[in-house]
């Protein structure tokens, strides 16, 4: 569609970052661009029913306030260890090299609230598929995962079985 050639025409390819031998998809181009940025926000939140918008740290944070914003929903981040003032959920999940943990507030969710998941870039699917069990595992139920753009080759749609899962742009 016109949109996916826009976010194409917009996401910079970094070579050699963060460590040598990948290429980051930089999204910087995209949300310098007003009516971009506006298009994608629109199409990661259309027809979903939400009441609250989970934005992963820190890029989807970027993206998943304005998307709460506009769906008439509540914000909420799920960030990295460490980071959250009050008593959390913890979730950790397995890297290339190590794990990592990601953590929400345990009373970030009221009882029944209906959540999407936002986020930049789906790669491997261990961020996404860690956000999905935290939530579930605060009592509220996740309606999907939407995200700018999907590294189709990295598979990680297949750790998301069961979760309506959005991409704006499969490379
Ligand atoms: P995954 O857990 O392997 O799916 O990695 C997804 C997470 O890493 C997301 O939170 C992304 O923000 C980040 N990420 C992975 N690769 C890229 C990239 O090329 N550009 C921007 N973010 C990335």
């Amino acid at each position: 569609s016109d949109l996916t050639a826009l976010i194409l025409d917009r996401i910079r390819d970094v070579p050699d970052y963060p460590k040598p031998g990948v290429v980051f998809k930089d999204i910087t181009p995209l949300l310098a661009d007003h009516a971009v940025f506006c298009a994608v926000v629109d199409a990661l939140a259309d027809g979903f029913e939400a009441d609250k918008i989970v934005g992963i740290e820190a890029r989807g944070f970027i993206l998943a306030a304005p998307v709460a914003y506009q769906e008439g929903a509540g914000f909420v981040p799920v960030r990295k260890k460490g980071k959250l003032p009050a008593a959390v959920l913890e979730e950790s999940y397995d890297l290339e090299y190590g794990s990592a943990t990601i953590e929400v507030h345990d009373d970030a969710f009221s009882p029944g609230d209906r959540v999407l998941i936002v986020d930049d870039v789906l790669a491997t699917g261990g961020t996404a598929a860690a956000a999905v069990e935290l939530v579930r595992r605060t009592g509220a139920e996740v309606v999907g995962v939407s995200v700018l753009m999907e590294l189709a080759f990295l598979k990680g749609r297949e750790r998301l079985t069961g979760v309506e899962t959005r991409s704006l742009l499969i490379v």
